[in-house]
């Protein structure tokens, strides 16, 4: 059977025919926009500019713009993009991001170069592509903004973060990232925004933000598919 890309298909979500792989509906009912800290993407209830979290203690990068929360129904259209290799999912997810179809989450006003949170090496072996690679590239097309996968890299195999409390996340993330020795020159002075499909507690953003700007880059902004809402602290 031949699927017309972006159109034709079942519903990721309504499992409904014909409407694109997530629906106007879909999307208007679980993507809809929501009130956010500019800063790290937390949904806030109230129109603030940032959260608390982000005035204690902000993180390095400036802003973050996030299309959904982490929940039902997307983090199960996200495990079948990251664990059982549904990759032609990221047309539809990048879509989302894109604020594509109308109704879902406006497109952030972000004009950086693109480059996506890099896994380390064994997982990308493992998984066979960077989850946040194929939506930061499509993004770019989207966009006409550079998308480049070799300037961040991942130096350590550190634990699945998924499997660690929020300091131990911390902990393990201390000297995970690098920027490649050959891009060093393209990053000075830079704008650039890290593409991911999650964001969870942001340790990782602020760590592979923190990296960047030690390495030259002027500002670090955050672009993610899903945003996990404020979690219990240290579990
Ligand atoms: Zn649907
Ligand atoms: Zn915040």
């Amino acid at each position: 059977m031949v699927r017309a890309p972006g159109w034709s298909g079942l519903c990721e979500v309504c499992q409904r025919w014909g409407s694109g792989r997530l629906c106007n509906d879909c999307v208007a009912r679980f993507a809809a926009p929501a009130t956010r800290c500019a800063r790290c993407g937390l949904r806030t209830g109230l129109a603030l500019g940032r959260c608390g979290e982000c005035l204690r203690d902000p993180p390095p990068f400036q802003a973050t713009c996030c299309a959904v929360d982490y929940g039902f129904p997307w983090d199960g259209v996200i495990a079948r993009f990251k664990f059982r290799g549904q990759v032609e999912l990221a047309d539809a997810l990048a879509g989302l991001m894109l604020g594509q179809p109308a109704g879902g989450p406006q497109a952030p006003e972000l004009q950086p170069a693109l480059l996506p949170m890099p896994l380390a090496p064994r997982r990308l072996a493992e998984r066979g592509y960077n989850q946040a690679w194929e939506l930061a590239r499509r993004l770019g097309r989207a966009r006409c903004q550079p998308a480049r996968a070799d300037v961040l890299e991942r130096v350590l195999d550190t634990p699945a973060q998924a499997e660690l409390g929020r300091a131990g996340r911390q902990r393990n993330l201390r000297a995970a990232f690098m920027v490649a020795p050959a891009q060093r020159d393209w990053l000075q002075g830079r704008d650039v925004c890290l593409v991911d499909d999650v964001m969870t507690t942001g340790a990782s953003a602020r760590e592979a933000a923190s990296c960047l700007l030690r390495a030259g880059a002027a500002r670090v902004d955050v672009w993610v598919l899903a945003r996990t809402p404020a979690l219990a602290p240290d579990h």
